[in-house]
């Protein structure tokens, strides 16, 4: 039997295989289809602390595994956890048609950006289209050009007023005509000058007249179906995170947008199961967060463990 099976490779789960490694448990990491998670898909890190020149998103995760392995952590690459079993201890994590038991279980799978689904779209990802202004806005394409967000939500608030600091102009254009985020966050965002709302309007394409760079976006009126385009050098996708938790569905104490809820620091309502990063944040939602409740999540789970003796 494991002590410890780690879900997920991002900064939380590496942080919890580093911790976890050192108190001698030998942790295994389930990787995922993403070994390194989604910052390995983010061009430059330059909010890391450590790192002041900024780091490479890939270069950073294959960091911290370097540094989890070499204290005795075991890894399953590409490997995608197809069920578990917390219902009695030991659990029963299976993975590629393999039962792992377990003693506890970090729950590290972390969360994607929902994507609006247009092909555009994914063919322009990393060449103007992101979902990360923090992680992307400072990149000298988007500088002093007009940028586009879309989202009405906190999120889409947030990365219209970061993004204020490096384009000429934010359009934020949104599919109502009033905005879900909060109202200080709203009332911010709409007295920021340099934020122009779009209301009423979805994104229909993402433009590339000048080939694999984005130069613009056709949007669509939803109230009159009038179409028209806007020039902009970035389209950042703010509307909304999807957690990575459907196999712990009825395992687990989920909320209603699928984020696990814990219960006291990083565990969950099944002792033995504690639960890290973007799958339980839905607020800060940063890598040097997501690494902290990793750390978080390994002590109590070596804590949990030594208390049963
Ligand atoms: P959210 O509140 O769910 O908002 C998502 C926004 O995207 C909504 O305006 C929604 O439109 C829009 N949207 C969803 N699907 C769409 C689609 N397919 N096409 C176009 N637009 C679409 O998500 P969030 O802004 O990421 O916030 C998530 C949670 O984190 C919230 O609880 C929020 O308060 C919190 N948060 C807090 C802060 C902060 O306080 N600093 C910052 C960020 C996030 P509709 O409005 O029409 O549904």
């Amino acid at each position: 039997m494991e002590k410890v099976v780690i879900i997920g490779s991002g900064c939380a789960g590496w942080t919890a295989a580093l911790y976890a490694a050192r108190a001698n448990l030998q942790p295994v990491v389930i990787t995922g289809a993403q070994p390194g998670g989604l910052l390995t898909t983010t061009s430059v890190v330059e909010n890391f602390p450590g790192f002041p020149e900024g780091v490479d998103g890939f270069d950073l995760m294959s960091r911290m595994q370097k540094q989890a392995e070499r204290f005795g952590t075991r890894v399953k690459f590409g490997s995608i956890v197809e069920a578990v079993d917390f219902s009695k201890r030991p659990f029963a994590v299976t993975v590629d048609g393999e039962r792992l038991e377990a003693a506890t279980v970090i729950i590290a799978t972390g969360a994607g950006h929902r994507h609006l689904g247009l092909e555009s779209e994914a063919k322009l990802e990393m060449k103007g289209v992101t979902y990360c202004a923090t992680c992307d806005g400072a990149l000298p394409m988007f500088r002093n050009q007009p940028l586009v967000v879309v989202g009405g939500g906190d999120s889409a608030c947030e990365e219209a007023m970061y993004l204020t600091r490096f384009g000429s102009v934010v359009h934020l254009v949104h599919r109502r005509d009033s905005l879900r985020a909060s109202k200080i966050m709203a009332e911010r965002a709409l007295a920021n000058p340099k934020i122009k709302p779009i209301w009423d309007s979805a994104v229909t394409e993402v433009l590339d007249v000048k080939q694999d760079k984005v130069t613009g976006v056709r949007l669509k009126n939803l109230k009159s179906g009038a179409e028209s385009t806007l020039d902009c050098a970035g389209v950042f996708v703010a509307i909304g995170h999807v957690p990575n938790t459907q196999i712990f569905k009825g395992q687990i104490n989920l909320d209603e947008n699928g984020y696990v809820v814990p219960v006291s620091g990083a565990a969950t309502n099944v002792p033995g199961v504690f639960v890290a990063g973007d799958c339980s944040d839905h607020v800060y939602r940063q890598a040097i967060t997501a690494a902290g409740m990793g750390c978080a999540a390994a002590i109590e789970a070596e804590r949990f463990l030594a208390a049963e003796g």
